[in-house]
């Protein structure tokens, strides 16, 4: 039996343990999977007890992400420049190594829906660390162009600094002229969490039907934003994708495990189920 666990804080609604064992029974998977709250400033310790050999991997969310690049033994490249782990797998001498499975499972949520990142313009809403993730997935692919906007625009100056002068930040008032430039957007805030209501976009945006929209908020599954895109006829990709995408490319890097290509839509469709 193999022993997983998602780390992070809070974590009683995390998704993954849902995730993972229902990969575990479609696929014939002795797993286990649980979900551990560690609070800030516990992280050291419960990553020693994955190098004693409690777990063979994690999962990792808010707040631990960055740390726990920082405190596994080795990093995997993606994961460095990205600047954030989401996945540590337990090598066979108990070394953590860290990985980024989110750049994944955007990737790989734009390639399921047809829309390649290469040569595409995109505009990334954020500045946190899912656009950090979403950032890396374009840069990787040779996006034609990539604009950062973020609440606090000294973010999004970072983040775009990070990428050698190859992305441009602006501040989301200057969204409106750059929306008609615009193949993608990315949407990496938390805004439209838990039904709120709100759209990241400031009022006077026009959406377009050339566009496609991936909003990295799952919860709800049709935000505002993807809502507003599906009635300006764009092309639109809820947040379950990328979580899903993520996750398969977990289970590759700590068992072997390749899904076939029927699992991700099944995956997706049991998540949205469960609300
Ligand atoms: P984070 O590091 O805390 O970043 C939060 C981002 O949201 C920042 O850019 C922040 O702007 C912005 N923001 C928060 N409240 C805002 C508001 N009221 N108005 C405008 N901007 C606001 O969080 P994260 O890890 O990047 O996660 C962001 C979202 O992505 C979350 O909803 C998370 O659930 C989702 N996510 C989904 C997946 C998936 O697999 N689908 C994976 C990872 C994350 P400031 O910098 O100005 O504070």
């Amino acid at each position: 039996m193999h022993r997983f666990a998602v780390i992070g804080d809070p974590i009683a609604h995390s998704a993954s343990p849902r995730l993972f064992r229902w990969l575990a029974d479609h696929l014939g998977l002795p797993l286990g999977y649980e979900a551990v709250r560690v609070p800030n400033g516990s992280l050291a310790s419960v990553l020693e007890e994955a190098r004693a050999g409690r777990w063979d991997g994690l999962s990792v969310t808010i707040p631990h992400k960055q740390d726990a690049l920082v405190l596994a033994d080795r990093a995997d490249p993606r994961a460095t420049r990205t600047g954030a782990a989401n996945c540590l797998v337990r090598a066979p001498d108990g070394r953590l190594v860290a990985h980024n499975t989110d750049v994944e499972g955007v990737t790989a949520a734009l390639a399921r829906h047809g829309h390649s990142l290469a040569g595409s313009a995109v505009l990334l809403l954020g500045a946190g660390g899912a656009a950090r993730a979403g950032a890396v997935a374009a840069r990787e692919a040779g996006a034609a162009r990539l604009w950062i906007a973020n609440r606090r625009p000294k973010r999004a100056l970072e983040l775009a600094s990070a990428f050698d002068g190859e992305a441009l930040p602006l501040t989301v008032d200057a969204l409106g002229p750059v929306l008609p430039r615009t193949d993608l957007v990315l949407q990496a805030t938390s805004v439209g969490l838990d039904a709120s209501g709100d759209s990241p976009l400031p009022p006077g945006c026009v959406l377009h039907d050339r566009l496609t929209v991936m909003d990295m908020v799952y919860r709800p599954l049709r935000t505002r934003l993807l809502r507003d895109a599906e009635a300006a006829g764009a092309r639109t990709i809820d947040g379950l994708w990328m979580l899903v995408f993520q996750g398969l490319a977990a289970l590759r890097l700590w068992t072997g495990a390749e899904a076939a290509a029927d699992v991700a839509p099944a995956l997706h469709a049991h998540l949205a189920e469960g609300g």
